[in-house]
């Protein structure tokens, strides 16, 4: 039976979406105190504004914050201002998150360094308030539609859930994190049977539906933070997924199938009475000098084999290369 432990606080949502009501955060880095209250009490009212006053603390701050923008000052001692932005442009957590530099250095060289360095904005002191605020609003702004067009890069546009991108985006991730932890990863392909037929008997837009349908019901199951489940292409499906061991996981994947089986969407043809999906999977610890491609080939072989068997049903191949056949 599915012994995955279901953690429906668990999703894990695509990019940096904000939940609604929740104010965005801004990180100010200065080491003078009296800059940083001053740029506190101008973005306060529209804004949750954190302050650091060392280059240092202002890297922890950005690394564990999910900010919207950071303001950082260029002359701080220690690390400068523009270290600090390369050091925030290199890291993956921090690299997409909008910073403006504040100096009081008039000379442009200055600003052509830092907007070289991957700044967006630069603003000399002393500044009016009526500028940073207009400029922290509008790069704000155009952190949102940037995060927004990520996001939707992302995500297959028919059905909603991740696409083949993405797939390939977090699928090496994946296999080297089971690598690291030594735990069992699960690959499994499926594909809805005889759907070209029913293209062909219903229409296009009834197939559009139909793979629609498929991908809500697939989805639900793999629901948990470290689950993958994506679009391939056309009316195939991958899903990842990480800590079963093989049988439990071809189980699993049983009640996947069935709960797919059980919409009862007419396909009324002579092979098939109702909608139904094969899958094929395979599930093993990864080891340094394995290779993803092959495993990747091996659930394709399993899903060929559920397809030769008379589909509708999960063929599997455990840890130790053993198959299990549903329906044999
Ligand atoms: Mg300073």
């Amino acid at each position: 039976m599915d012994n995955r432990d279901k953690k429906p606080g668990a999703e894990k949502k695509l990019g940096a979406e904000k939940e609604a009501g929740t104010r965005e955060k801004i990180l100010v880095i200065d080491d003078s105190a009296v800059q940083t209250e001053h740029l506190y009490s101008i973005l306060k009212d529209d804004y949750e504004v954190v302050r650091c006053q060392t280059a240092q603390e202002g890297l922890r701050a950005a690394k564990d914050g999910n900010f919207s923008l950071i303001l950082l000052d260029v002359i701080m001692p220690d690390m400068d201002g523009f270290m600090l932005l390369q050091e925030l442009k290199a890291t993956e957590l921090t690299r997409h998150v909008p910073v403006i530099l504040l100096t009081s250095l008039a000379d442009i060289q200055y600003e052509e360094r830092g907007l070289l360095l991957g700044a967006v904005d630069y603003v000399a002191k002393p500044f009016s308030p009526v500028i940073i605020r207009a400029r922290v609003n509008t790069h704000v702004q155009l952190y949102h539609y940037q995060m927004e067009f990520r996001e939707q890069a992302m995500v297959d546009g028919l059905t909603g859930v991740a696409n083949r991108r993405r797939y390939e985006d977090v699928s090496r991730n994946k296999w080297e994190d089971a690598m690291r932890f030594g735990l069992p990863l699960s690959i499994c392909m499926f594909d809805i049977d005889k759907f070209k037929l029913y293209n062909d008997t219903f229409g296009h837009p009834a197939g559009d539906q139909v793979i629609i349908s498929v991908a809500k019901s697939v989805s639900a199951h793999f629901q948990r933070a470290t689950d993958l489940f994506a679009r391939y292409g056309g009316e195939e499906f991958v899903a990842m997924f990480m800590g079963s061991a093989g049988k439990p996981a071809f189980e699993f994947m049983k009640t996947v199938r069935q709960a797919v089986e059980d919409l009862h969407i007419p396909h009324n043809s002579p092979v098939c009475k109702w909608v139904t999906i094969s899958a094929g999977g395979v599930t093993f610890v990864p080891k340094a000098g394995d290779s993803y491609d092959t495993f990747l080939k091996l659930a394709d072989t399993m899903l060929y084999d559920a397809k030769r068997l008379g589909r509708n049903r999960v063929v599997w191949m455990g840890e130790n290369g053993a198959q299990w056949r549903e329906k044999d």
